[in-house]
């Protein structure tokens, strides 16, 4: 079954989006929905009287509990955010820096986002706790033995990227947090590769945070989710204060709400939680197994006809169940860049760079990589003109 033609993008037959795991396109369906809430039923949200602003907050608080159930969450639990990076840095300055003291241990993967392991850097200088590497294997999975050598009781954080976005690695999250749990640390897992391109069921894995962004599940920019665990949040302090937040507000001192509203200061994304209500409702109509399996099967066909070509090195695991549709590779001695920019002459649009993960990207060897990515909108035919197009800079740099 071919989703292509729910993206407006692909009404032009010559693009060839592969760029999903920076931002991925909308559906129709996505957009439409915004507009129409935006045109004839958009108010602010949790405090007006008239039946529109009740019917936007109805709206708003649909789009959190179809999320929560999508994540197999409650709604109680989830947080509606900027974004994963706005979600990891309320855990890391909520939580973190209410609770970690100097001489506590962060480990994180060396193959995490910026925004996975930036915030803890910054939480890190500021209670004196210290931030040590995961490494992985040399098939790109996470060390497991490795890990269990650097648990120790001063480790309080388990930051793990849920997929990674430069290799595709699928972490084992129920490996990790068994390992992790003889300790008491924290799971903090980054979903925003993950929630886009597997089915995800927080009840059933053993974590205590993950966070996650619609705008990389087909979904619109500006909105995204923090899911915790009910005694986690409890924990957390808010990490902005304002707008509906509060319980009571004295001149010298403030309590706040019930969670999750307690952290979400000021007016929150409201048209887009109208496009994140519809994003959920779409994706559970494509039904997350297919998006996986159509992510699996499209990763295996890139990775077959992009190893045959010559000088072309491919970065992370072979195509599998723990492996998912991000691949970056490097072809001989090209710059990433130039590789873009001829690709991008052929409607073929790629990423190039560091991808906001340069401990991973040095750790490869390299300065940068170039990057193809998957959504269900992708076929074959965006990976045969991504491979046409590289056979030409092969002839034109004579590699
Ligand atoms: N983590 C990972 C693995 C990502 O790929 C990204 C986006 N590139 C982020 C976090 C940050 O997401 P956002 O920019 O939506 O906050």
């Amino acid at each position: 079954m071919s989703f292509r033609s729910d993206f407006p993008l692909f009404d032009d037959p010559n693009v060839h989006f592969l760029d999903s795991a920076a931002s991925s396109q909308k559906p129709l369906i996505v957009i439409d929905e915004m507009a129409e809430f935006a045109a004839h039923h958009y108010a602010n949200v949790q405090r007006g009287a008239y039946r529109l602003a009740v019917e936007a907050t109805e709206i708003f608080e649909r789009a959190r509990s179809r999320t929560a159930s999508f994540i197999g969450g409650q709604p109680q639990n989830l947080i509606l955010t900027r974004g994963a990076t706005t979600s990891l840095n309320m855990i890391a300055f909520g939580w973190g820096a209410q609770h970690l003291r100097a001489g506590d241990t962060i480990l994180a993967t060396i193959m995490e986002h910026h925004a996975n392991l930036v915030p803890w850097q910054m939480v890190a200088r500021r209670t004196g706790a210290t931030v040590r590497p995961i490494p992985i294997t040399e098939d790109f999975r996470v060390d497991m033995e490795a890990l269990e050598d650097l648990l120790d009781p001063s480790v309080r954080i388990v930051a793990v990227t849920g997929m990674s976005n430069v290799l595709g690695t699928i972490p084992d999250l129920e490996r990790i947090s068994a390992s992790i749990r003889r300790t008491g640390a924290l799971l903090v897992v980054d979903g925003a590769q993950l929630v886009a391109h597997r089915p995800v069921n927080v009840s059933e894995l053993d974590i205590d945070f993950l966070a996650f962004s619609a705008h990389k599940m087909l979904g619109p920019t500006v909105i995204g989710g923090l899911w915790g665990r009910s005694e986690r949040l409890e924990e957390m302090e808010p990490f902005e204060g304002g707008g509906e937040m509060i319980s009571r507000v004295e001149f010298e001192h403030s309590t706040w709400t019930d969670i999750p509203h307690r952290f979400e200061a000021g007016t929150p994304p409201i048209i887009e939680a109208a496009g994140l209500l519809a994003t959920i409702e779409y994706l559970e109509s494509v039904g997350m197994a297919t998006v996986k399996t159509h992510d699996s099967v499209l990763t295996q066909y890139a990775w077959d006809r992009l190893r045959s070509i010559d000088d072309l090195e491919l970065y992370g695991p072979e195509p599998g169940d723990d492996r998912g549709g991000v691949i970056s590779f490097t072809l001989g001695d090209a710059h990433p860049h130039d590789l873009a920019t001829i690709l991008d002459q052929r409607g073929v649009a790629i990423r190039a760079g560091h991808h906001c993960a340069e401990p991973i990207t040095r750790y490869l060897g390299v300065s940068s990589t170039a990057r193809a990515s998957f959504h269900i909108y992708n076929n074959e035919s965006d990976i045969d003109a991504l491979v046409d197009g590289l056979e030409a800079a092969v002839r034109l740099f004579g590699i």
